[in-house]
């Protein structure tokens, strides 16, 4: 997401902050995954993200995904910020895309 009152045709990377912790993870040179409308998921969140719903499989309600912007019937992750939901397929999507990228040294959580 966009950091309130930034200028939308000068977008800093310091405006670019997770929809789901509120970090400016971008600036910060984190690992991150951009969804639709500008939406971010950041290295940390997908981790917890995808411990929760993949690995534990935990039982979660589904809601509106703010990466794809859909409703899926599957868990939707929330993190800090609480208005923010990620759907399953978008925590195993953006988790296999940062795996795999050679950019980022973000590795998927794997079981104990
Ligand atoms: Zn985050
Ligand atoms: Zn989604």
């Amino acid at each position: 997401m966009h950091r309130d009152g930034c200028d939308p045709d000068n977008v800093r990377p310091e405006d670019v902050l997770c929809d789901f912790c509120g970090a400016a993870a971008w600036a910060a040179g984190k690992a991150c995954v951009e969804g639709h409308r500008g939406s971010l998921i950041c290295g940390d969140c997908l981790s917890n993200a995808y411990r929760s719903v993949v690995l534990r499989q935990d039982e979660l309600p589904s809601a509106e995904c703010v990466l794809c912007l859909e409703v899926r019937e599957e868990p939707a992750w929330r993190g800090r910020r609480a208005e923010a939901a990620a759907c399953r397929r978008c925590i195993k999507q953006s988790a296999g895309v940062l795996h795999t990228s050679r950019h980022w040294d973000w590795v998927k959580p794997a079981n104990p």
